[in-house]
Formats: C-alpha cells, sequence, structure tokens
C-alpha cells in the first residue's frame, strides 16, 4: 500500500505523490506570539509533528518549515498594552511556545521563520502582484483583487460573488466577507513605532501575504504539504493560494491537511467564555504533558476532540499502563514484522493513528509475540510518548486506578469505602490530596 492523505483541496483521501520522488517539502502556519498558545493550538503542533514523523518512518526525507507570525494586529496591540517594544512582547511568548513544543516531545521544524525578517521578501511578492494586475493601491494600503483570480475561494469550496467591490483591511474574517484583502496595510498612528519604509510604501505586511513568502523562499513556488487547522481554510490560506499563483502561474501547494478543532464540552474555547485552557494549568492539575500527547493520538487528526478532565484522566489511565507494561518488556534484539506492517498499513490510511495505537496495544499485550521492545521503539519513532523511558512514569496506573475508585465513591458518597481507598494508596507510597479541580495525586 501506498500513502493516502485527505486533501481539502479536492475533498478526497489521495495517492500521496511528493513533487520529487522521496522528498516531503511541508509548510506549517506557526503561532501568532501574542499569547500563550492554549492546549488547542497544541493539539495542531502535535498533528505536524507526528505527520512529519510518520513520513520520514515511511523513508521520506522531510524539509519541515514553520513561521512564527511576529507582527500582525494582535502583536501590535498586545505589545502596546504591555507598553514594551514588539520584539521583547513576542519573544516571551515565542520562548514560552518552544518550552511547550519540548514538553510535548514535539521535534523542532527544520527552519523557523519569523515574518519580521521577510520582509523584502513580502514587499517583492506585492510588487510582482502590482505588476501583474493582481493588486492595486487603496487610501489605506494594497489590497488584493480576488475578481481577477479565476479560483478564488476554491479550497474553502466558496462561490465568489463578483459584485462585490469592497475591501477588508482586517487580518480576520469571515466567510461572509469575502472581499479584496489587504497586503500592506499603510502606516497609521495606531502603529506606533511599527513600520518598515520599503519601495510599496510605510508600512506593515497583512497577514496572509507573510505566510505565502516566507513558504516560498524556503521550499520553492510549489511544494508538497501545507497544514494547519481548519480555522485557517478561510481566509488564510484562500488567500495564501490566490497572492501565490497569481505571482508565480504555477500550483502553490499539493496537498492541504487539516486538522480538526480541540473544543469544550460547552463549545468552543475563547476567552470570553473564560474556558481557554494551556499546557501549565494541566500540570498543575499533576498531569504530565505526554498524558495529553497521549489524549491527542487517541483521535483521529480530523475529527474533532472534546477536552474534558475525565477524558485526559482516561488517557493518563491507559498511557502510564502502557508504561508500566513495556518497562518490563527485554530487549531480545528481533523486531516483529507483521506488527510492524500493521502499524504502517495505519499510518498510511491518512495517518490513522488511533489504529496504530490499537496495533502497538495488541502487541504488547500478546505474550507470545517476539520481538516488542525493538517495534516498540520503531513505532514511538512516530507517537513520541517516549515510551522506552523509564523516568517519565510519575504514578503507576494502578494507583491512578484506586484514585478514580475512591472518587467514583465519594460521589456516590460511599466515605467508608472512600477513606478505605485512601488508606491503600498511603501504603503503597502516594498521596492523594483533594483540591477544587478533584484529586491530585503524588509519590510521598
Ligand atoms: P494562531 O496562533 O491563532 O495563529 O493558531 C495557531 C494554530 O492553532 C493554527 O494552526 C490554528 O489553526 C490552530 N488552532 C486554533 N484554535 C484551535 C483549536 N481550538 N483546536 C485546534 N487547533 C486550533
Ligand atoms: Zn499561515
Amino acid at each position: 500500500m501506498a500513502l493516502k492523505v485527505y486533501n481539502t483541496l479536492t475533498r478526497k483521501k489521495q495517492e500521496f505523490k511528493p513533487i520529487k520522488e522521496g522528498y516531503v517539502g511541508m509548510y506549517s502556519c506557526g503561532p501568532t506570539v501574542y499569547n500563550y498558545a492554549h492546549i488547542g493550538n497544541l493539539r495542531t503542533y502535535i498533528f505536524n509533528d507526528f505527520l512529519k514523523k510518520s513520513l520520514e518512518f515511511l523513508g521520506y526525507k522531510v524539509n519541515h518549515v514553520m513561521n512564527i507570525t511576529d507582527v500582525d494586529d494582535k502583536t501590535i496591540k498586545g505589545s502596546q498594552k504591555e507598553k514594551v517594544s514588539l520584539e521583547e512582547f513576542t519573544k516571551k511568548y515565542e520562548r514560552i511556545f518552544f518550552n511547550d513544543l519540548n514538553a510535548l516531545n514535539i521535534k523542532k521544524p527544520n527552519h523557523i521563520i519569523h515574518a519580521t525578517e521577510s520582509i523584502t521578501d513580502m514587499v517583492n511578492l506585492i510588487k510582482k502582484l502590482i505588476k501583474k494586475g493582481y493588486a492595486y493601491k487603496a487610501e489605506d494600503g494594497i489590497y488584493f483583487s480576488i475578481d481577477k483570480f479565476k479560483n478564488y475561494g476554491k479550497l474553502a469550496n466558496l462561490k465568489k460573488n463578483n459584485s462585490l467591490k469592497e475591501r477588508i483591511k482586517n487580518d480576520e474574517y469571515d466567510k461572509e466577507n469575502m472581499r479584496d484583502f489587504a497586503l500592506w496595510k499603510f502606516y497609521t498612528k495606531e502603529d506606533g513605532n511599527v513600520y518598515w519604509d520599503t519601495e510599496i510604501g510605510k508600512g506593515r505586511p497583512g497577514w496572509h501575504i507573510e505566510c505565502s513568502a516566507m513558504s516560498m523562499k524556503i521550499l520553492g513556488e510549489s511544494f508538497d504539504i501545507h497544514t494547519g487547522a481548519v480555522d485557517l481554510i478561510f481566509p488564510h490560506h484562500t488567500n495564501e493560494i490566490a497572492q501565490s499563483e497569481a505571482a508565480t502561474g504555477k500550483l502553490f501547494v499539493k496537498y492541504w491537511l487539516h486538522g480538526g478543532f480541540l473544543t469544550m464540552k460547552e463549545g468552543k474555547m475563547s476567552k470570553s467564555l473564560g474556558n481557554v485552557v494551556y499546557l501549565a494549568n494541566i500540570e498543575k492539575k499533576g498531569f504530565y504533558p505526554l498524558d495529553y500527547r497521549y489524549m491527542c493520538l487517541t483521535a483521529h487528526y480530523r475529527s474533532p476532540l472534546i477536552f474534558t478532565i475525565e477524558n485526559l484522566e482516561s488517557a493518563r489511565n491507559s498511557y502510564q499502563r502502557l508504561k508500566n507494561i513495556i518497562s518490563e518488556i527485554r530487549d531480545d534484539k528481533k523486531t516483529n514484522k507483521n506488527s510492524l506492517e500493521e502499524f504502517k498499513k495505519a499510518i498510511e490510511d491518512d495517518l490513522n493513528i488511533p489504529k496504530a495505537l490499537q496495533v502497538l496495544w495488541s502487541l504488547v499485550r500478546d505474550e507470545k509475540a517476539q520481538g516488542k521492545y525493538q517495534t516498540i521503539r520503531k513505532m514511538d519513532e512516530v507517537l513520541g510518548l517516549k515510551l522506552l523511558e523509564k523516568e517519565t512514569i510519575i504514578v503507576p496506573a494502578e494507583i491512578y486506578a484506586l484514585v478514580n475508585e475512591r472518587e467514583n465513591a465519594r460521589k456516590n458518597k460511599n466515605w467508608k469505602l472512600a477513606d478505605e481507598l485512601r488508606e491503600k494508596v498511603n501504603e503503597l507510597g502516594y498521596q492523594i490530596n483533594d483540591t477544587e479541580n478533584g484529586a491530585e495525586v503524588k509519590k510521598k
């Protein structure tokens, strides 16, 4: 079998055929560094990571590029609010972002590219678009004329309304606002000291042109894979395609892969609902970052995933149990070809990681199987769960099972049983603390 991926552009699972045999150019939209990345954002970076690791597992050489959006509407506003320079402001969040990636065992991309370092590339791209008649100057900036680009909206399956002549300056807008969008925003007082004096005027780039310029700078005018979560299909990726293809006359990206959203029980994770969760929050509750990684791997990357503490607890139980069983496995220096083949098949089917996890579990549970240790090592190159590292076992799964049992007893007001279970956990060397967020457990 060969690798098949779901391509948003064609809305089909397609066989993956890179432009250059054996080599994959892959671009992922990186963070806008104006705040901490929440665990929803991090789900998407976990998806990028196992996509890259899967491609490497299948034998491809991957050149992975990720940008850092360090200038846009939100970063400028944020730095002004904190009364620090744009650079000081964005660097702080960038550092925290990479700490989070590291904690989640996400491999750093081969190239990390900052918008503020690529202004000349953006200006050159805009100049090209002006020359070819796709861009025009208005009083507040330079805009892309969507009427001029024949296939505008194809990625998002939208029908263009040719009668629209309005413009939109904001970086983010919704489908009802299919309008000419800003490539370059002329300087206004609100921008403070953030501007570049260039041939196309004093100002700053729009968000969409940033990714077109940065991806093509490293990967060339056409490349294989572009990723993000579903929210980026419109307008961001739609506009990236328009700008890039209008400028080069070539196909920009062959395969568009979009990850599903992480949502809360009550719906979207948003500041206004006060339900935004960061990695630091779940660590404070006693979870290990890789418990969260495990949780993400239990859902297909395109499916929505609902975050609840119960789901995370259940992921932690499985993950810790898995690690405990693996810690007893000896290395017989063989590999289990059948199991590895099944694992590969799951990956090749549009990265079916939940299925791949099941294959791992079957191998681990199979008492007669040979070559377990080396096969797990190979599988973990994709899963990234540090399965063979003993030091990441914090609290054994058996202890969590008792803690969960006690929680249930408490819910049922069975105080006697709850006390007995607490005592049992105590005797085994662990301590339970009841907090307003539920029971926390640690080694005494
Ligand atoms: P941003 O920093 O807002 O540009 O977002 C960074 C990445 O996170 C982008 O790829 C978004 O598509 C993605 N993203 C934003 N919210 C969520 C969410 N709730 N679940 C999954 N991915 C998300
Ligand atoms: Zn982008």
